[in-house]
């Protein structure tokens, strides 16, 4: 099964990223760009149409929570559906990223299924 959907991971960690560019890549996702922060993102979203933003919480330049609420003052990104993808675990933190703007949240390590799961949920798949 492959898809056109177009998706963007932003994490500080290159091994993250590729973790998850691999991931969706087996999924059927092969269109998938990435960021190392928030700032990075809203660059490369500015240049390109994305169905599925995944983001990290703890990054520099520009945190994932910060990036969220970011995005989701703006009226071209108040749907477009977020998972967040992060060690935060705590129930507070994953409240915390919810009342942000997140759609859906992921703990690391999490494996391919869990991933899978929750992004074929926000994609309405
Ligand atoms: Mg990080």
């Amino acid at each position: 099964m492959a898809y056109d959907h177009v998706i963007i991971t932003v994490d500080d960690s290159s091994t993250m990223r590729r973790i998850i560019k691999n991931t969706l890549t087996k999924l059927g996702f092969t269109n998938v760009l990435e960021a190392g922060n928030g700032v990075e993102g809203l660059d490369v979203l500015a240049k390109n149409e994305v169905d599925l933003i995944i983001t990290d919480w703890n990054m520099p330049e520009m945190d994932g929570l910060t990036f969220v609420k970011t995005l989701r003052a703006k009226d071209e990104y108040k749907e477009t559906p977020i998972l967040m993808v992060t060690t935060e675990a705590a129930k507070e933190d994953i409240l915390t990223a919810l009342r942000s703007g997140v759609n859906n949240y992921v703990v690391k390590p999490f494996t391919p299924d869990t991933l899978q799961e929750k992004v074929n949920k926000l994609l309405g798949l």
